[in-house]
């Protein structure tokens, strides 16, 4: 059965489109999740929230239990997690409000807990191709075709924040080839490879970061101003995507197959 696990992230803590909720306390062997998980449905699909900040907003990206939430989430038997997050752009043409359906990431983060694995097995993990290529291949395809400005792919660096970043860092990304830049993807990304969920991030672009010499530099403000003003077309992508999501072969789960030693 499919079960879809949905991630939100600044701006959209959103559980009020699911139907048919309940309330869980979710236990888990690193501790508490972000909240309480709320189960039940969108479109008549199963799905599993977790507001990544907490439902207050109050946990910020450092502090973030991402083991806990992912464990979650499988304990409860997600097969696909759409995660939600704002991101800064470093491309002219990814404007504020344009979704990326990224394919890459950049992991400048330095004091989290990237890992299920810390016993005695030695396991590396294929990370080439991080998120599942169909989950984000039907993200752009259905973004599409509800017209909504999209870039069906893309590089995030995440960084550890809290802190924004300087403009000489800014520049920096742009010149390894980052497209957009956010503070979450990392480790949660990883952690849903390790534990054999397909997982694809639905980014929204709110601001220039701070390399663009012509736009107001990003501020906190600025994020959740334009976060909200675009939440619908989240909700609107979200409402048409869950139905299409099927096991159709992708090789998520294998990857993780034998990478324990
Ligand atoms: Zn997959």
């Amino acid at each position: 059965m499919i079960k879809i696990g949905i991630i939100g992230g600044t701006g959209f803590g959103r559980a009020d489109i699911v139907t048919n909720r309940a309330e869980i306390k979710v236990h888990t062997p690193y501790g508490a999740p972000s909240d309480l998980v709320t189960t039940g449905e969108i479109e008549g699909v199963p799905v599993i929230n977790i507001p990544r900040h907490g439902r207050h907003h109050n946990i910020y990206p450092s502090a973030v239990n991402y083991r806990a939430n992912i464990w979650a989430m499988k304990k409860l038997g997600a097969t696909h997690i759409l995660a939600v997050t704002a991101v800064g752009s470093l491309r002219e043409e990814i404007e504020p409000g344009h979704l990326v359906f990224p394919d890459q990431f950049i992991d400048r983060t330095t004091r989290r807990i990237a890992t299920f694995y810390e016993g005695q097995e030695v396991c590396h993990i294929p990370m080439a191709d991080p998120f599942c290529e169909r989950l984000r291949t039907l993200l752009g395809a259905t973004a599409a075709r509800l017209g909504i400005p999209n870039h069906p792919r893309g590089t995030v660096v995440t960084i550890e924040g809290p802190r924004f970043s300087t403009r000489a860092e800014s520049k920096m990304y742009r010149m390894w080839g980052a497209d957009i830049i956010n503070m979450s993807t990392v480790p949660e990304v990883v952690l849903a490879r390790e534990a054999g969920i397909c997982y694809a991030t639905i980014a929204m672009s709110t601001d220039y970061d701070c390399w663009h010499e012509s736009r107001e530099p990003v501020s906190w403000e600025l994020i959740q101003t334009v976060m909200h003003r675009n939440a619908e077309q989240v909700i609107a992508l979200l409402r048409a995507v869950v139905g299409e999501v099927d096991f159709v072969r992708c090789s998520c789960k294998e990857m993780v197959h034998g990478a324990c030693l």
